[in-house]
């Protein structure tokens, strides 16, 4: 067991790359704890050594950071299905969870806001209120608990994601604030995705990028220019999948018979784990902060990109050696170089 340290997340980014990992709620859902649909993490109160589990995989593979898992743990969610009674002790073991596994390695929590589907951009002065009053409920709530810092993700609106951000400000918080990037080339109100991050600059956040989505061919390019235009930490946590041009988001992936992959087909985009290790590289590369993976994500894809960005995991003890494979063994070649993306293809 190594001892926690006390580097806070912006000392850890000033000292180079912070590796983080998520898509807890597909990868929950594949082993049985999630229903899909309402995708409330239920799994934190009815099967919390599932929670632990995949929390301690992803810790052993190398990720720096346990991100509670409060996403869509909110009023509105819950009440979706009918559960809104235990909203409190949901959040409160969620954040619970994470610290237990967070003390077992060196790793940070961070508590966790996402988009309510409260805001409503045109009435942005009510709606907003419903929506500050359930971030300041559930970081209240993480902030007892104990969280070292907050990331706000899949944020469709400028708007809600500024909220986020003045929330966790006042709780005197490190923010990281990362937009969803479904619409081709604008939040759902309007702002060109960089402008948007520069705004969220603008206004404070430690953090500014981009989660889910995207896979890193559409992502990266995007995440080039946020790069260029914000003084601040930047962070990429794309979907492990083939997102292309005519298809730039994993919503919008379809299968042969042109039916919609998202989010029960999704297999067959899959990248493998060389791919996802080498968009780390390119991550760091370009100068990107804080580098990640979402929904689809797996132990097996961090272990891949840490060790790419030049870590030892604890899982890394268990690192393919295929040069003992007994059939394979004599015809291994290097790895990294047979996997090589161009992601701008
Ligand atoms: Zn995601």
């Amino acid at each position: 067991m190594t001892q926690r340290t006390t580097r806070g997340i912006l000392t850890r980014l000033q000292e180079g790359v912070v590796i983080g990992g998520e898509g807890y709620v597909f990868e929950l859902e594949r082993r049985g704890y999630i229903k899909a649909g309402p995708y409330v993490p239920e799994v934190i109160l009815d099967f919390p050594e599932a929670v632990r589990e995949l929390h301690r995989e992803f810790l052993r593979a190398g990720c720096e950071v346990m991100v509670a898992l409060t996403y869509y743990a909110h009023r509105e969610k819950l009440r979706d299905v009918g559960r809104e009674n235990d909203l409190e002790q949901m959040n409160r073991q969620a954040v619970r969870l994470a610290n237990e596994v967070a003390r077992e390695g060196d790793a940070l929590i961070a508590g966790n806001i996402c988009n309510t589907w409260s805001y409503d951009p045109n009435n942005p002065e009510s709606s907003g209120k419903v929506v500050r009053a359930q971030y300041e409920e559930q970081l209240g709530w993480a902030v007892e608990e104990g969280i070292d810092f907050v990331i706000a993700e899949t944020n469709d609106y400028l708007g809600e994601a500024l909220i986020g951000l003045d929330v966790i400000k006042k709780l005197g918080l490190p923010a990281m604030i990362t937009l969803a990037s479904v619409q081709p080339e604008q939040t759902r109100d309007g702002y060109d995705y960089v402008e948007a991050c520069k705004i969220l600059a603008d206004h404070g956040a430690d953090i500014v990028g981009l989660n889910c989505d995207r896979g890193p061919a559409t992502m990266l390019p995007i995440i080039e220019k946020v790069r260029a235009a914000v003084p601040c930490y930047v962070a990429a946590q794309p979907v492990p999948y083939k997102t292309h041009s005519h298809a730039p988001t994993f919503e919008s992936l379809e299968l042969e018979n042109g039916t919609r992959a998202f989010p029960l087909a999704l297999e067959p985009f899959l990248h493998n784990r060389f791919e996802m290790a080498d968009f780390a590289r390119q991550a760091q590369a370009l100068g990107v902060n804080y580098i990640g993976i979402c929904c689809g994500g797996s132990p097996h894809y961090v272990r891949a990109m840490a060790e790419a960005l030049g870590r030892t995991a604890p899982a890394s003890k268990y690192s393919p050696a295929m040069e003992l494979h007994p059939m394979l063994g004599t015809q291994v070649e290097a790895k990294d170089e047979v996997f090589l993306t161009d992601w701008k293809a």
